[in-house]
């Protein structure tokens, strides 16, 4: 297999696992507040409490199943700006980090 092909995004989301302020930086809410996404604001306000209150992470709530497997973030344009970022592969949250490759037996 190519490395530009195990590189492609599968949509697997797993790397959408984790609640969804865990995403979010300064720089979304002051983007957010320009942008008047008061729904966004008060999602990240609502996780923030629940987590002060020992409320147990769930995956990022924007997390869409789009079909059988694959999945699409629903705020996908507004998204934070870790999400915009990031690589298929470059660290051990995505499925094809190396670290998730199963070696062939040889033999
Ligand atoms: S905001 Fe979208 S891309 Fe970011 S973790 Fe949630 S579902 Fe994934
Ligand atoms: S874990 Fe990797 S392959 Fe799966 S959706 Fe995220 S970036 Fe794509």
């Amino acid at each position: 297999m190519r490395q530009e092909e195990s590189l492609r995004c599968r949509r697997c989301g797993r790397c959408c696992q984790q609640a969804f302020i865990r995403y979010v930086e300064e720089e979304d809410l002051a983007r957010w507040q320009r942008e008047k996404r008061q729904g966004l604001l008060d999602v990240v306000q609502g996780e923030a409490a629940g987590s002060q209150a020992g409320r147990p992470p769930a995956a990022c709530r924007f997390l869409s199943l789009e079909s059988e497997g694959r999945f699409a973030c629903s705020i996908y344009e507004a998204r934070p700006r870790i999400c915009q970022g990031f690589q298929p592969g470059q660290a051990k949250i995505c499925s094809q980090h190396p670290i998730h490759q199963i070696e062939p037996a040889r033999g």
